[in-house]
Formats: C-alpha cells, sequence, structure tokens
C-alpha cells in the first residue's frame, strides 16, 4: 500500500526563504467529503523522525488558484472585479488574502485542547505555500461544485500537475450549503472549495477559507480526519471506530470510552478538537506526529 502510494507522488517542491506574513486571523467550520486513504499502517514510529525541529527549513508548496466562471465572466471573483460590481478588489487580490491567511494559520500553531491534560509539544510548523499562477475558466459546464469533482478540473485545467497543488474556487448550487471542499490524496494533487465567492459577500474573506484550505492540502500531504467521517458524524460506536494513525490525536474512543469525557465532537469549547483535520471553531492544531506525516511524505516527493 504505502510503495503504491509513493509511486504515485508527483510533486516537485522548492525550499526557499520567504518573509512572515502577518494577518489577523480567526477560525472557522467546513464539510469536507474527502475520499480518505488510509496511510497508517505503520503508526507513529515511521514518522518520528521526520518530525520537524527548530533548525528544520521551511518548505514551500507550489499551488496555483482556479477560479470557475460561467460562460459570460459572471459567478465568482474575476481578473477585474470581486463579481459584485467593486472593481477595487479581484480575484488575484482574494488568493493573496486566503494563502496569506492560510500561511499565518501555519506560522501560528496552536495548542490542542485533547486529550484533557495533555502536554503534546506545539511544534513550529515548517511548510507553507507559495501562489504560482492565479488562472480563469469561464466555463458553466465546470462551474458549480455540486456539479463537478475533482478528477474532471484537474484533467481539463489541472496546471504544472505534476508539480503543483491546483487550487479549484467553485460556488455552490445549493442553498444553505456549507463551506468546505475536497481534496485528492493520490496522483496529481487538487483542492476544491466551495461556496468562497459566497462568503466573501457575506464578510467572510480569506481569513474563512484559510483553515478549510489548510484541512484540505493537509489531506493532499497525507493526513486524514482524527475523529470524524466524512461530512462531519464522530467516529464512534454508531458511525464506526476510525484512527488517523498518531497517537497525540486522541480518538472519539479514547476520550469517550477511555477517559470518560464529554464527546470531543462539538464546535466551540475546550472540550471539542481543535486539530486542523477535524471541524471546529478553531481548527488550527497540528501535532508533532501530523507534522511527521507531512515532512515524511514531503521527503518522498522531494527525492522523487
Ligand atoms: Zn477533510
Amino acid at each position: 500500500m504505502k510503495n503504491i502510494f509513493l509511486f504515485l507522488f508527483v510533486f516537485l517542491f522548492l525550499v526557499i526563504p520567504q518573509n512572515k506574513v502577518k494577518i489577523l486571523s480567526v477560525s472557522n467550520s467546513i464539510s469536507c467529503k474527502t475520499k480518505q486513504l488510509k496511510f497508517y499502517d505503520n503508526k507513529d514510529s515511521i514518522f518520528l523522525k521526520y518530525i520537524p525541529s527548530d533548525t528544520t527549513k521551511i518548505k514551500y508548496i507550489n499551488v496555483n488558484m482556479h477560479f470557475m466562471l460561467k460562460d459570460n465572466n459572471t459567478g465568482n471573483f474575476t481578473e477585474n472585479s470581486d463579481g459584485y460590481n467593486d472593481t477595487t478588489y479581484n480575484a488575484y487580490r482574494y488568493a493573496k488574502d486566503l494563502i496569506d491567511n492560510s500561511n499565518y494559520n501555519l506560522a501560528n500553531n496552536v495548542k490542542m485542547n485533547l486529550p484533557r491534560p495533555n502536554n503534546t509539544p506545539v511544534l513550529k510548523t515548517k511548510y507553507r505555500y507559495r501562489l504560482k499562477e492565479v488562472l480563469f475558466h469561464k466555463n458553466s459546464k465546470y462551474y458549480y461544485y455540486e456539479n463537478t469533482n475533482g478528477s474532471q478540473l484537474i484533467k481539463n485545467f489541472g496546471k504544472d500537475r505534476a508539480k503543483v497543488i491546483n487550487i479549484f474556487i467553485q460556488a455552490t448550487n445549493a442553498e444553505n450549503q456549507k463551506s468546505g471542499g475536497d481534496a485528492s490524496m493520490a496522483g496529481y494533487r487538487w483542492v476544491r472549495i466551495k461556496r468562497a465567492w459566497e462568503d466573501y459577500a457575506i464578510g467572510k474573506t480569506g481569513w474563512w477559507v484559510a483553515p478549510i484550505l489548510n484541512h484540505e492540502i493537509g489531506h493532499c500531504l497525507g493526513l486524514v480526519h482524527t475523529m470524524r467521517k466524512l461530512n462531519g458524524p464522530c467516529c464512534d460506536s454508531i458511525n464506526g471506530y476510525c484512527d488517523d494513525g498518531c497517537s497525540d490525536t486522541p480518538t472519539w474512543e479514547h476520550i469517550v470510552v477511555n477517559l470518560k469525557q464529554a464527546s470531543p465532537c462539538c464546535w466551540n469549547d475546550t472540550i471539542c478538537s481543535n486539530n486542523m483535520m477535524d471541524y471546529s471553531a478553531s481548527q488550527r492544531a497540528i501535532t508533532p506526529c501530523q507534522l511527521g506525516k507531512i515532512h515524511y511524505y514531503l521527503s518522498k516527493i522531494s527525492d522523487n
């Protein structure tokens, strides 16, 4: 399984210095339907030696951002406006805003809420994104998130697919659809983000989508949810047990059955999971094991 997975990796990543970005950011909620693969055959041990230290150089991951538009160049941020007649803001600004906020969150890792109490270290993260290109596609067929899938988008619109993560910004055709996205965990890496343009209209700019993007790119880099199924329910006795393979990301079973504490699948409380790979009002924490996994896969990519 692992060998097949590694064989599928085709990225090239560059390591260069970049200035820190300082932007106020808060967290958000998401609905993620990524088809998760299981990469935890070896539990923590294989990842431990890849956990970054203070002296680890930051790895920069190149990303392209695609704005999916209707045939008539409406329905999303455009080259010249925010899509709502404001020409002082456009897709380029949104793309930078989103990447800056995502990198800010990565640069400001937070302590895990769970298990309570814990001494899990809060390590400095050593990976960031670098925006390479902003692209526009006027094609109503591929406009709505719900009417398409990532495989179609990466096949038809992916650019430098072997070198970068292609991010597709799509509108949703469903009312009250949650913010969110999905991503690929094998082959060419892509991420889809839904509702970014609609959320912008109600004041939720890049800071809102940044935790979603970090979560989805987490999938691209080998991470899976720590305690939730695809679209939100807890991995519990009813929905099935799940384990991301990291002992510093406790399972629902450990919290509820072993420690006899309240369910951590909640939204905004110190008893809720605040891990980047769950859904909560503060999905910002990345554990040492998760960082080890990311750098393990990044090392395999870089070696190819
Ligand atoms: Zn997810």
